[in-house]
């Protein structure tokens, strides 16, 4: 608990962290400005060098709209709008765009346990976190790999909780990683390609759904992550003909 006190204070600490980021955009936006003063030179002598620092200035714009599309959302920190949301069946239909993000190379295996429960919870959101995990996971795999998608009923809780665990074949953290992980703007990837928010979203999603979030990581061998969140107390939807009244609370 006191160390969910201590991250609910870091994301306070959050407005207040503009430093690192301007630090980022302006190497994104020196790679631009660069690469745009090359083209205009090159560009009656040599064009297709010319076009090459164009492409290379435009991949730059597009990871500082990037970055700051992530921060807005992340800093907007909309209202959550939670629904009743069957888990199993949210992840069933998420994996192909799962799928498509990590490539050909990992496969993905979906191993479903709770087709009867639900959360109530931001779907959005929801699918948001697991499409984060999926990324840090195919980042922490090189080649082959697997990753894994596993629902399951969380028996040790008072609270009626299940667990989406997000399992990946990569890299594994040290535990200095493992300690900083949902720090926002914590990132180990290179300058550019890691904002470090993914898991402070995934952190902030757990606890806003009264859930929490835990990692397990080995390193050289792998990393689960678990998302508990608590069961939604719903109605079954009655069968035709079935007495409503009579239907049983599922959690
Ligand atoms: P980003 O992915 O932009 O770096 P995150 O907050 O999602 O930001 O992750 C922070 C850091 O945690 C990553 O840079 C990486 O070092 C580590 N990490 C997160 N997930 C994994 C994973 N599945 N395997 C190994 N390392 C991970």
């Amino acid at each position: 608990a006191e160390a969910q006190l201590r991250q609910a204070q870091k994301m306070e600490a959050v407005g207040q962290l503009t430093g690192g980021i301007a630090h980022d955009f302006n190497n994104m936006l020196a790679v631009v400005v660069g690469g745009l003063e090359l083209a205009q030179r090159l560009v009656a002598t040599a064009p297709d060098k010319a076009q090459r620092h164009m492409s290379n200035a435009m991949d730059g714009a597009n990871r500082a709209a990037d970055l700051t599309r992530r921060l807005l959302t992340f800093a907007r920190a909309e209202p959550a709008r939670p629904e009743m949301m069957p888990v199993d069946d949210c992840i069933a239909s998420f994996a192909q765009l799962i799928e498509r993000t990590i490539g050909d190379r990992i496969a993905l295996t979906l191993d479903l346990h709770v087709p009867d429960l639900a959360c109530w919870v931001d779907r959005q959101q929801f699918e948001n976190a697991l499409l984060n995990l999926a990324v840090n996971a195919r980042d922490a795999m090189e080649g082959h790999g697997s990753l894994t998608i596993r629902t399951l009923r969380d028996e040790q809780e008072e609270v009626a909780a299940l667990a989406v665990q997000v399992i990946d074949t990569g890299c594994g953290m040290s535990a200095e990683v493992v300690e900083r992980v949902f720090d926002p703007f914590y990132t180990t990837k290179p300058a550019g390609q890691g904002t470090g928010l993914g898991m402070s979203q995934v952190f902030a999603f757990c606890r806003q759904s009264g859930g929490e979030v835990r990692v397990a990581s080995t390193e050289g061998e792998g990393t689960s992550v678990a998302m508990l969140l608590p069961v939604a107390r719903t109605q079954a939807v009655p069968a035709p003909g079935a007495d409503a009244d009579e239907t049983p609370d599922v959690a």
